[in-house]
């Protein structure tokens, strides 16, 4: 299949070369159904994205064949989760006892990740990767959605499809243009993030909290820093600058010298949205991921959730689409199977986003975090909700898994 025509026409098109398009494609195109992921970004060298990929998603990966190609891409291993609250030293999760191969979560830039599903994907006959490419909206039928307009440097298109399947993020474009309008939750926070210079083989606490929020990410030649802040508070001004290293001096005193370089142009400033679709389907279309979801980062959980959904998405969906459009019951059911293992974990963030804007530096931690550091067995349970979700998936279902072992 040619990719740079006007007019196209395959099996299902993916909007969105996000964790939760790119499995989705690669998975369809290996199911033997013709599928065109489209993509607005020339690169995935997004920065200041998700860099977790948990034990459930190490485990699709093997299940993939693509894990031992993962573990030799730069990344770090984090066997548990620990947060300094003030002056106490916490462990909130503890991986160790999960059923999966890899008992840690990896921190890994998002782009590596994506670049190494991508070059998964190109290796089969039925998937093309189209980047540079905008969805603008959707082509519809009788009421049925049968393709998508897309804008691109060569112009204007429009790509046939049995199916489109929105994995196009918490902006998703497919949804707004079939009328979908996600339930706002909570947005109670925003996120600044920053780069800071590393002195060689220092290492800093990975979260801390209590006099304010912040995680340090070691990417081997500096430091990714992440700081809660209250939702709509940041005017960008040059006496918020100075607030806020006094703030990050204050949480982390051993950042404040390394804060003075730190100038406005440096700070990105990520709203996190906390909504989630009552449906996540149309005639002809499906939402997943952010697009049906959008998470946030408390528990860094999102996008082993849109990957989770992109499996069961295209496991369930892929044998249909090789011969038909998938029907309204069809495209349901996943949004039953999928829906509330993200609105229970959502319901979980809304209560943990509180303690991400804790101000106070004589604080003690909240007593659930006391109780899971006092008892370590506790630590396991979130151990095992961000590790492995809810309703973790496969590649092939349980059953198959269980007669083939
Ligand atoms: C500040 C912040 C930090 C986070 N940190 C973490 C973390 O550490 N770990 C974690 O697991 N989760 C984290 N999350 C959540 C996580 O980023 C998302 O849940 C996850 O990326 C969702 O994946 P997705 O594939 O559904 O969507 P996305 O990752 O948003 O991907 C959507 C893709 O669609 C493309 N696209 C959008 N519109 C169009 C269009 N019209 N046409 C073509 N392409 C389009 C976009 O360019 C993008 O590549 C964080 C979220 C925030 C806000």
């Amino acid at each position: 299949m040619t990719a740079n025509v006007k007019t196209l026409t395959v099996d299902c098109v993916v909007v969105g070369g996000g964790p939760a398009g790119l499995i989705c494609g690669l998975m369809l195109a290996r199911a033997g159904v013709e599928t065109l992921v489209i993509e607005k970004h020339s690169d995935f060298l997004r920065d200041f994205r998700g860099d977790t990929i948990h034990p459930a998603t190490q485990d699709l990966l093997a299940e993939l064949g693509l894990l031992e190609d993962f573990l030799v891409l730069p990344h770090a291993d984090m066997a548990q989760v620990t947060l300094r609250w003030n002056s106490d030293q916490l462990v909130l999760a503890d991986f160790s006892h999960l059923p999966t191969s890899r008992r840690v979560i990896s921190f890994m830039p998002q782009w590596e990740f994506l670049d190494l599903i991508a070059r998964a994907g190109v290796r089969e006959d039925g998937f093309t990767l189209l980047r540079s490419t905008e969805v603008t909206g959707v082509v519809t039928e009788a009421g049925q959605v049968v393709g998508v307009r897309t804008r691109s440097g060569d112009g204007d298109g429009e790509v046939r499809a049995r199916l489109v399947i929105g994995a196009d993020g918490r902006d998703s474009t497919v949804r707004r243009a079939v009328g979908l309008v996600p339930r706002t939750l909570a947005n109670a926070m925003d996120v600044l993030w920053f780069r800071l210079p590393k002195v060689a083989a220092e290492t800093l606490p990975f979260a801390q909290a209590g006099a304010g929020f912040v995680i340090a990410i070691d990417r081997g030649d500096g430091f990714q820093v992440a700081h809660a802040i209250p939702a709509g508070t940041w005017d960008a001004s040059p006496e918020a600058l100075i607030a806020l290293r006094r703030r990050i001096a204050r949480i982390a005193p051993e950042l404040r010298a390394r804060m003075e370089s730190v100038g406005l142009d440096d700070l990105r400033l990520l709203r996190v949205r906390l909504e989630r679709l009552p449906q996540w389907s149309a005639r002809g279309v499906l939402c997943i991921g952010d697009a049906a979801h959008a998470m946030s980062p408390a528990g860094g959980v999102g996008i082993n959730l849109a990957i989770q959904d992109a499996v069961a998405a295209a496991r369930e969906l892929g044998p249909v689409l090789r011969e038909r459009t998938p029907s309204t019951r069809e495209l349901r059911a996943i949004q039953r199977r999928r829906a509330w293992p993200a609105a229970a974990i959502q319901w979980i963030q809304q209560r943990i986003q509180p303690m991400l804007l804790a101000d106070d530096p004589h604080s003690r931690p909240p007593l659930p975090l006391r109780l899971i550091d006092r008892f370590p067995v506790l630590a396991r349970v979130p151990g095992h909700i961000i590790g492995m979700g809810l309703r973790p998936e496969h590649i092939r279902r349980r059953r198959t898994l269980r007669r083939m072992r």
